[in-house]
């Protein structure tokens, strides 16, 4: 159901895609407009339509914030245009994220709207840090407050004389440039010093760092370590609890930035084993799959399908784009006819298996030659008719190979590799500025595309930190080629492999996180 000019005021959570709703994941997919906070990881940007309209409305150091009202006026418009928006505010938005004053705006406009609750920061980033907020031997209640305020006058808001007073664990938010003086002022109001005090910055992200003291010493670790907001602060004896319980800072690939390197559809399985690892994932797209220039070749084919003896894949992307063609065309999988069906390589086959096809023919090895046999092998393929299904640019190797054998060749485009320019979940943008402690490279084509888009040996002059970590010497001859060198080889060559490598390499370093 598309609904039209309606607005979801939806949280987003802390940080961690994974803690994004199910409702709220569903409306963001189906969004025509998202207007998105500055406290939003990107990579939920990600589960919007490429076709949506992103409008960032935080403030980011440099450029300002779009002003409350005309803000609300935004949502207003778009939504009386007709158009589906997501108002994203990181965790929920009804906690300090002015969604109340939204609604309110929305209300008196006489617009629909929905607010899907979100996982909000005042437990989820204590908990990736080890603490839980109440605990039966600690206490039975917590309170939350905003650092915001000027913690001399008393006003207006919070009242530090009545928080000092109050048992229980206290959660403050956005207090971290004010924390000396919110500490001095709960001492000077009846705490004791030595109350354990925490603070989580970008808490439930691969970015999370935290650090611990009391309310006397917490303003100089602040200080001493340079910790900087956004960051929430938790002051109560539960904080000791995290000796034991942090789990999530105990994993093997924390604290440790990592670039994933590859086409978007592809990069999900080691973009995900790294996050499970608690590394600082950025996905950084290389190129982006596309309709072909020619497309005639194509249609030609799908209107003579039944004629053919073999549909010949040799990439998952190009099967992925052969049946976004032939639905166009056909409604039923019948239609195919009968072909047999060959696939190049294990991961062509697992695309076709996902439309429950079965693959009659994978060669052992992903090359023409070994293509070529294991078609001799399985029948006398003179005068068959063969549709190799490709991307636009493809070497001529397999279809010379194939009409050698007397076979009937018709090779056709189905999909073209672009270049990807688009940053949309700023991981471009972190890693020229900030750099990383690893590039990754899963495929020999990755290293290619990745150095037209952010040139190598800049990035390495810019950042000499980063190391580079191939699959495989396929892989790593693509850097050689570039005269650059792979600072780890996988073993194994395969994702899980690559992985394994990264964890090894990064057990056997010094531990350096802050
Ligand atoms: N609506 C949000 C809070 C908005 S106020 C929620 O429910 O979480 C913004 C403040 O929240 C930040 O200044 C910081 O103090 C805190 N915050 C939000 N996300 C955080 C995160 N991932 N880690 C630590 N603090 C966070």
């Amino acid at each position: 159901m598309k609904s039209s000019g309606t607005v979801y005021l939806v949280g987003a959570g802390p940080g961690d895609v994974g803690l994004m709703t199910v409702r709220g994941a569903e409306l963001l997919a189906r969004a025509d407009v998202v207007v998105y906070d500055a406290l939003i990881n990107g990579d939920i940007l990600r589960m919007a339509s490429p076709e949506a309209k992103m409008i960032y409305a935080g403030k980011r150091s440099g450029d300002h914030a779009i002003p409350q009202d005309e803000l609300n006026q935004l949502l207003v418009d778009h939504a009386r245009a007709g158009k589906c928006v997501v108002r994203l505010k990181g965790g929920d938005p009804y906690v300090f994220g002015r969604g109340g004053e939204e609604a309110i705006t929305l209300a008196a406009a006489k617009i629909p709207f929905e607010v899907v609750p979100g996982v909000s920061s005042i437990y989820a980033a204590p908990n990736y840090a080890g603490i839980p907020i109440t605990h039966r031997d600690h206490c039975s209640s917590f309170t939350v407050y905003t650092g915001h305020e000027d913690p001399d006058k008393n006003e207006p808001g919070t009242d530090w004389a009545l928080a000092a007073r109050t048992p229980g664990t206290k959660i403050i938010l956005m207090g971290v440039t004010r924390i000396r003086e919110i500490a001095q002022t709960l001492v000077k109001h009846g705490m004791n010093e030595n109350t354990p005090v925490a603070m989580v910055r970008w808490g439930t992200t691969g970015r999370q760092q935290s650090i611990e003291g009391t309310l006397k010493t917490i303003a100089d670790v602040v200080e001493s370590t340079g910790f900087k907001p956004p960051a929430l602060t938790v002051i109560g004896d539960v904080v000791k609890l995290r000796t034991n319980l942090n789990w999530f800072e105990k994993r093997p690939l924390f604290g440790r930035r990592i670039v994933v390197t590859r086409t978007r559809a592809q990069a999900g399985q080691l973009s995900k084993l790294l996050l499970e690892r608690g590394a600082d994932v950025l996905e950084i797209p290389t190129i982006r799959i596309e309709l072909p220039m020619e497309r005639l070749a194509l249609a030609d084919a799908l209107l003579e399908l039944n004629s053919y003896d073999w549909l010949i894949f040799t990439s998952p992307n190009g099967v992925t784009a052969f049946f976004e063609h032939f639905f166009k065309v056909f409604e039923d999988m019948r239609d195919l006819g009968g072909p047999r069906i060959a696939a190049v390589g294990p991961a062509t086959a697992a695309q076709l298996q996902k439309l429950h096809l079965k693959v009659d023919l994978m060669p052992k090895e992903a090359t023409a030659a070994a293509l070529a046999t294991a078609l001799t092998g399985y029948e006398s393929v003179e005068n068959l008719k063969m549709l190799l299904l490709r991307a636009e640019v493809a070497t001529k190797e397999l279809p010379k190979k194939l009409e050698e054998l007397g076979a009937i060749v018709d090779d056709v485009a189905c999909y073209r590799n672009v270049p990807e320019t688009e940053d949309r979940n700023g991981a471009m943008a972190r890693l020229l500025k900030d750099g990383a402690d690893w590039i990754t490279f899963a495929s020999a084509s990755s290293v290619e595309n990745f150095n037209a888009r952010a040139n190598l040996k800049d990035l390495l002059t810019q950042h000499p930190g980063i190391k580079l970590a191939t699959i495989g010497p396929e892989t790593s001859k693509a850097l050689a080629a570039l005269e650059l060198k792979a600072d780890l080889e996988a073993r194994e060559h395969t994702i899980p492999g690559l992985v394994k490598a990264l964890e090894k390499a990064v057990a056997a370093q010094v531990v350096d996180i802050p």
